[in-house]
């Protein structure tokens, strides 16, 4: 029995994990929940899995929790709490084996190190974690003896393909993008994106701000950092390629020349199994992969004067290790700057490229402790807020 906690259960990657937990009731016991702000989906959640555990960011939404979940259900809850407190219940419970983490931006930092001290296997679906504290994340998931497995598909497609491979017989890692739905538009025609059109993404359903990042190719820049990361490969034996029916996940080009490759429905569901399960593998449920119904499968390069973003991210990863957070504070500020039509489309990678800029002139210490990470994160912020302004003004 894997006993799991998924701190992020209400979003989209929760709702999936959740759904295969239901589906193996004989393997997974769900014993910690923790959400933000969505009440009513958490308390039918709570009742349907019975955890131990249930956190929420604010108090008034526990208590709106509780106050929704029958009494024998309340009753069964050995422990309810909220903010910070309860992100760290929930990822250390002493019965807990497998934390997922599916929060977003940054809350959740301070739990991924204390569930990694707990012992606890990591699944990570919160990229932004990756992104700005990678580098001690890894040493301290390595220190302690504990593994970290990748949620986000491309990334658990690699993790297959590397699986018992040593790092000597790895050239290259090769993630695969669907280039979002303006693949194919012009520079001018990217000026004038709203923000109901980057909300429609061709093949993945996610949350907001991911399809937001998905159509600049941020999403894929984000991933590279993640990769250099979780793989401890250097950003120039990462590649990415445009490949807009998502049937290949991602791929491994290993010494001798030979690449290998994962496949599969596009099911968030499957890469999260595959973290619940692992070292094993169990029976999904999902309907197989019918190539034959696929087609065609297109490769193509990314082209990095229409998407600047993902060559920033590179940059970023060239760069000092602040460089990584301001990528990604700066992308935070400008999305959500878009997301408000209060920034062009097009102008969310000048905001980033200038947090950048910004960061590289700070110079903070190499390695950076956490209290670094987070002093570099908030003056990209600051900078960012202060630069989408101006944009904003000359509008
Ligand atoms: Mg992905």
């Amino acid at each position: 029995m894997k006993r799991i906690a998924i701190l992020g259960s209400t979003g989209s990657i929760g709702v999936s994990a959740l759904s295969v937990a239901a589906a193996h009731p004989d393997r997974i016991e769900v014993v910690g929940l923790a959400a933000g702000a969505n009440a009513t989906r958490l308390a039918e959640q709570v009742e349907r899995h019975r955890p131990q555990v249930v956190s929420t960011a604010a108090g008034a939404v526990l208590a709106a929790v509780l106050a929704a979940l029958p009494a024998p259900v309340r009753a069964g809850l050995e422990h309810a709490a909220s903010g910070a407190e309860g992100l760290l219940a929930a990822a250390t419970h002493p019965a807990v084996d497998l934390v997922l983490f599916a929060t977003t931006g940054t809350t959740a930092l301070d739990a991924v190190f204390a569930a990694i001290e707990a012992g606890k296997t990591i699944a990570l679906a919160n990229k932004e974690i990756l992104v700005m504290a990678g580098g001690l994340v890894m040493a301290a998931a390595r220190r302690r003896g504990v593994a970290v497995l990748p949620v986000d598909s491309e990334h658990n497609a690699i993790h297959q393909c590397l699986l018992g491979r040593p790092a000597a017989e790895v050239r290259r890692l090769i993630l695969t993008a669907s280039g979002g739905p303006f693949r194919s538009w012009s520079t001018e025609r990217l000026a004038g994106v709203r923000p109901a059109d980057a909300l429609a993404h061709p093949t993945w359903r996610m949350g907001r701000k991911i399809t937001v990042d998905s159509a600049t190719l941020m999403n894929k820049g984000l991933e590279v950092v993640e990769a250099r990361w979780l793989f401890d490969t250097p950003a120039d034996r990462i590649d990415v390629v445009v490949h807009p029916q998502s049937v290949v996940h991602s791929l491994v080009e290993l010494c001798d020349g030979s690449v290998i490759a994962q496949l599969g429905v596009t099911d968030m569901r499957l890469p999260i199994q595959y973290a619940f399960s692992w070292p094993d593998r169990w029976d999904s449920g999902l309907p197989p992969l019918d190539l034959a119904a696929c087609g065609r499968l297109e490769f193509g390069s990314p082209d990095l004067d229409r998407f600047p973003c993902l060559g920033l991210a590179y940059r970023a990863l060239r760069g000092g290790p602040a460089l990584p957070v301001a990528l990604n504070a700066a992308n935070e500020v400008a999305v959500e700057a878009f997301l408000d039509g209060r920034l062009a489309f097009t102008a969310i990678s000048r905001v980033i490229a200038g947090a950048l800029d910004d960061a590289e002139e700070s110079g903070p210490p190499d390695p950076m402790t956490l209290a670094d990470v987070r002093a570099a994160h908030a003056r990209a912020t600051r900078y960012s807020r202060r630069r989408t302004g101006e944009l904003q003004s000359k509008r």
